[in-house]
C-alpha cells in the first residue's frame, strides 16, 4: 500500500432535487402503466448506500402473455403499416425528450446502478440519445442501407438487457428495432430497472402508438418466459455467456432469430514504442471505467518487457489518485459495485488470484462503510492458464503479463474463450494493422479505449456472442432481406 494523496477535492455532489421518482413502478404494457397480474413488487436499491429507491412490479407468465399480445397487435395494426418516415419522427421525438431530460436520467442511472455521475452524464445518456437519433435517420432510408434489397421487419422482438449500462443497452436495443418496423417487449435487469421505466414515461410522452414498446421488469424467470414465448420472432440479448448459451439452446429449432452480446476478457497490449503516459491513462480507462462492469473492459494487460517496470510503476502511482466513493460526486472516478452478488463474485476471483500465486496490489483508498465497494486492484506474476486471466471477473481487477514479440502477444491475446474487444498502444501503424488483423475480437481500439459511436457495429467472436449491434450490421439483425 502506498501513501494517501497529499490533498483532496472538496465534495461536489450532483443535486437530486430536480429528479422525479415514484415510490412504485408498474409494468409498461400497451402504452399504460399497470400492476403485475399477481400484484408482486420487488425493491430496487442504491448500491452506494443500500437504501431502497423504489419498488418495481415483477412480471410473471401472464404479464408476458399480455405484453407480447399487445406488441403483436401493435405490429399488425399500426407499426408495420406506418410510413417509415412517420416511424422516424417518433424515434426522433424520443431522442429529443431524452436529451431534454438528460440530467435527470444521469442522476437516476447513478443512483440505481452505482456508476459515477461523470460517466452517466458524459457517456451513458448522451450515447443513448445518439442511438435514437442515428436510428431515427435510418427509418425511411433502409433501401440505402441495403442497396438493391427490400427489407421486411421481423415482427415482435423480445429484448433482454444487463445492469452495467441500463439506459444505453435499452437504447441499443429499442432504436434499431423500432426504426426497422418491429415492436418490442423489453426486460431490463433486476437491479437497474429505473431508467427503463423513466424511458417508458418518455415513450408515453412521445405518443408512440400503444403496444409498440412494452417494458416488463423481473428476474431471470421473467426473461425465460419471454425467450420461450411462441409469438416472439427474435430474441436480442445482452448479458453473460452462460445465459446466452441457455437462450441459444431454448430457441434452437423454433425459427426465432437471435443476437447475443455476451462476455469478454479483452487484451490491452502496450508495446515499447507506445506513448507510455497516454497508455497508462488508457489502461485506467480500460479497466477501472464503470468499476470494470464493462463487457469490453481491458481486463488483461500485456506489456512489452522493456517497459514493463515503468508502466507498472506509473500505473500504481496513477491508481493512487483515483477517487473511489459517492457516485453522485462529480469528482468520483470509481463508484459502487452494482450488487452484493457482483461484489461477492469479485472477492471470490481476487482470492482465487492470490491462491493461484498472483502478486496483488490494491490502492490505499478508504472505502465507505455502507454499500458495495471494491478498491482498484492489479495482479502481476500471473500466467496465461490462471483463472483470473481466462475468466470474466466484471470488476476493477486487472491481470498483468509481459511479452517479448508481436507473435507471442497475439497468441496470448487469442488464447481466450472470448473475442469481444482489445486495445493496442504503439507508435507504429504497421503493428496496429498486424495486431488488429490477427486478434479475433469484434473491436480493437488503437491508442485509445472504450470509444463508441452508434454507426460502428459492436459484437463478438467465439463465446462473446452472435451478431452485432450498431451501424448497418446492427440494423440487419432486425430485418429480413427480400
Ligand atoms: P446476466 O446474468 O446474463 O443477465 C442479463 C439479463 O438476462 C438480465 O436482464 C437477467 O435478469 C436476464 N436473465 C437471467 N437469466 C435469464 C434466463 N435464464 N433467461 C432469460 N433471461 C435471463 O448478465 P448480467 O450479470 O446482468 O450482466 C453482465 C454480463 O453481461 C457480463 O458477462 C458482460 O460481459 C455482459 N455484457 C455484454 C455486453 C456486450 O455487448 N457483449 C454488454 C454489456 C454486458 P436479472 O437481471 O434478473 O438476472
Ligand atoms: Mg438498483
Amino acid at each position: 500500500m502506498t501513501k494517501k494523496q497529499i490533498w483532496d477535492y472538496s465534495p461536489a455532489p450532483e443535486s437530486t432535487d430536480h429528479i422525479q421518482l415514484k415510490d412504485q413502478y408498474d409494468l409498461f404494457i400497451n402504452g399504460e402503466f399497470i400492476p403485475a397480474v399477481d400484484g408482486k413488487y420487488f425493491d430496487t436499491i442504491n448500491p452506494s448506500n443500500e437504501k431502497k429507491i423504489a419498488e418495481v412490479a415483477e412480471a410473471g407468465k401472464a404479464d408476458i402473455e399480455k405484453a407480447v399480445a399487445s406488441a403483436k397487435k401493435a405490429y399488425e395494426k399500426t407499426w408495420s403499416k406506418m410510413h417509415p418516415k412517420e416511424r422516424g419522427k417518433y424515434i426522433y421525438r424520443i431522442a429529443r425528450l431524452l436529451q431534454e431530460r438528460a440530467r435527470e436520467f444521469s442522476v437516476i442511472e447513478t443512483m440505481d446502478g452505482g456508476k459515477p455521475i461523470r460517466e452517466s452524464r458524459d457517456v451513458d445518456v448522451p450515447l443513448a440519445a445518439a442511438h435514437f437519433f442515428y436510428h431515427a435517420g435510418w427509418a425511411d432510408k433502409l433501401e440505402y442501407a441495403f442497396p438493391g434489397r427490400a427489407t421486411e421487419p421481423l415482427g415482435v422482438v423480445g429484448q433482454i438487457i444487463p445492469w452495467n449500462f441500463p439506459l444505453l443497452m435499452a437504447a441499443w436495443k429499442l432504436a434499431p428495432a423500432l426504426a426497422t418496423g418491429n415492436t418490442v417487449v423489453l426486460k431490463p435487469a433486476e437491479t437497474t430497472p429505473l431508467t427503463a421505466m423513466k424511458l417508458a414515461e418518455i415513450i408515453q410522452e412521445a405518443d408512440l402508438p400503444p403496444g409498440v414498446v412494452n417494458i416488463v421488469n423481473g428476474a431471470g424467470e421473467t426473461g425465460k418466459f419471454l425467450v420461450n414465448h411462441g409469438d416472439i420472432n427474435k430474441i436480442a440479448f445482452t448479458g453473460s455467456t452462460d445465459v446466452g448459451k441457455y437462450i441459444m439452446k431454448s430457441v434452437a429449432g423454433s425459427g426465432k432469430k437471435y443476437t447475443l452480446e455476451l462476455g469478454g476478457k479483452a487484451a490491452n497490449i502496450i508495446f515499447e514504442d507506445a506513448p507510455i503516459d497516454q497508455a497508462v491513462e488508457g489502461i485506467i480507462n480500460a479497466i477501472f471505467f464503470n468499476q470494470g462492469h464493462v463487457c469490453c473492459a481491458g481486463s488483461r494487460l500485456y506489456v512489452q518487457e522493456g517497459v514493463a517496470d515503468e508502466v507498472i510503476a506509473k500505473l500504481q502511482k496513477r491508481m493512487e489518485s483515483l477517487i473511489v466513493g459517492d457516485p453522485l460526486d462529480k469528482n468520483t472516478d470509481i463508484g459502487a459495485i452494482n450488487s452484493k452478488m457482483q461484489l461477492d463474485k469479485i472477492k471470490m476471483y481476487v482470492k482465487l488470484g492470490k491462491d493461484e500465486g498472483g502478486k496483488i496490489h490494491q490502492t490505499a483508498c478508504s472505502l465507505p462503510k455502507k454499500g458495495y465497494w471494491f478498491a482498484p486492484t492489479i495482479f502481476t506474476d500471473v500466467s496465461q492458464s490462471n483463472r483470473i486471466v481466462q475468466e470474466e471477473i466484471f470488476g476493477p481487477v486487472l491481470a498483468i503479463q509481459t511479452f517479448r514479440t508481436v507473435d507471442e502477444v497475439i497468441t496470448k491475446a487469442n488464447n481466450s474463450p472470448y473475442g469481444l474487444s482489445g486495445g493496442v498502444w504503439t507508435d507504429k501503424g504497421s503493428k496496429i494493422f498486424k495486431v488488429t488483423q490477427d486478434i479475433r475480437a469484434g473491436v480493437i481500439w488503437a491508442n485509445t479505449f472504450n470509444k463508441f459511436d452508434p454507426s460502428s457495429p459492436f459484437g463478438g467472436y467465439k463465446e462473446s456472442g452472435v451478431g452485432s449491434e450498431g451501424g448497418i450490421e446492427g440494423l440487419s439483425g432486425y430485418v429480413n432481406l427480400v
